[in-house]
């Protein structure tokens, strides 16, 4: 069975899973046709609609964030209709891949990595075209970078028909998300982020206009068939075999959050990244992102005095953490801390002095 001694994951997903989670997953299996089961959808619809901040409904997938970003894309698209992709970094091209594939016409606004998307871009292109739907990133996990998802979504809902779908992966539960005040029509995410769970299930929001596009796409797939999962969803069931035992662990997680209180986990978090944009800073190190657009979630570190990345990780996995070296294209030049999930206060502060001992301050 499980032992203590592990390294503990600092890593931008998957985090650090806490042991009552673990545990709450290894219960004896049910059938997802049977009452128990309807039992537990129902009161994870309760808890999730609280935790998202909408009076409509929680989809639960059996996939990983990736399979609804193509859910997204296949129910929100007509055909004969485009998709205004915003792009800033490497989980946001991503998406925009995920629609071409699915045979979707894409626009995109492009900014540089780092930086955050302004509601007037968003305006500017929506005088010129229509689109069907704007996919936004509101935490881009590779850059560091939190978008104006509020003030950008006012600027979408001038236009009726347009859709906003945002991926909050690595930002809901760590970062304040109300997905029906800011008037977002879907918001997705997994398991394995800010929700602190273990990998293998994704969550998403999706409003009543999200299902009345879904009815006028001909071609949904079937996997990812929203007018499908809604059926299934008002029996308080799932189409196909549901992650059953990520479902237990996510039962108690949000029990643990909604007593935590939503608002205390988002002042936990920015207290989280205050300290390490402290510790970054009177390090001579500087920080990747945007001014005023910082994540609560994860800091990308500028590696301006040029530490070896490599050797920071081997120093940090002998004391039991396991630290990121950066994504993609800023591998190295930048390096990433996670602050994200259930992490403490003091538990950063260890790897703080972890990462002093390494930088010799
Ligand atoms: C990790 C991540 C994804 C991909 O999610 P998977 O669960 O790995 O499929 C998508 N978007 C963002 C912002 C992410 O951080």
């Amino acid at each position: 069975m499980r032992t203590d001694k592990h390294k503990r994951l600092v890593i931008p997903g998957p985090v650090e899973v806490r042991p009552e989670i673990l545990d709450a997953q290894a219960q004896w299996m049910i059938g997802h046709r049977s009452a128990a089961f309807a039992e537990l959808f129902a009161r994870l619809q309760d808890k999730l609609k609280q935790v998202f901040f909408t009076q409509y409904r929680v989809f639960i997938s059996g996939s990983s964030g990736t399979g609804l970003w193509e859910g997204a894309s296949r129910n929100c698209i007509r055909d004969d209709q485009k998709v205004l992709h915003l792009i800033g970094g490497a989980f946001s091209e991503r998406w925009a891949d995920v629609s071409r594939l699915n045979g979707k016409q894409v626009d995109v606004i492009e900014v540089e990595w780092g930086q955050a998307h302004t509601p007037d871009m968003v305006a500017d292109a929506l005088k010129k075209d229509h689109y069907d739907a704007v996919c936004a990133v509101h935490n881009e996990t590779s850059t560091g970078v939190t978008n104006p998802i509020k003030d950008i979504s006012a600027v979408v809902h001038e236009y009726d028909d347009t859709l906003f779908l945002v991926d909050t992966v690595s930002g809901i539960m760590g970062a304040e998300f109300r997905t029906d005040e800011w008037g977002v029509d879907m918001a997705l995410t997994s398991s394995q982020k800010a929700f602190a769970l273990p990998p293998g299930m994704a969550l998403a929001s999706v409003s009543d206009r999200v299902l009345e596009r879904a009815k006028q796409v001909k071609n949904r797939g079937y996997y990812f068939d929203f007018v499908d999962w809604e059926a299934s969803l008002q029996k308080n069931n799932t189409v196909s075999t549901p992650p059953v035992a990520l479902m237990f662990a996510l039962d108690k997680q949000l029990d643990d959050v909604l007593a935590e209180t939503l608002e205390s986990r988002w002042a936990r978090h920015l207290q989280m990244r205050d300290m390490t944009h402290q510790w970054a800073t009177t390090r001579d190190f500087g920080l990747y992102a945007q001014e005023g657009y910082r994540s609560p979630t994860v800091t990308t570190v500028a590696n301006t005095p040029g530490i070896d990345v490599n050797e920071m990780s081997k120093f940090m996995a002998g004391k039991g953490w396991a630290m990121d070296k950066g994504y993609g294209k800023i591998k190295g030049t930048t390096f990433r801390i996670a602050h994200m999930g259930d992490m403490q206060p003091s538990e950063l502060e260890e790897i703080l002095s972890g990462l002093d001992e390494f930088v010799g301050v």
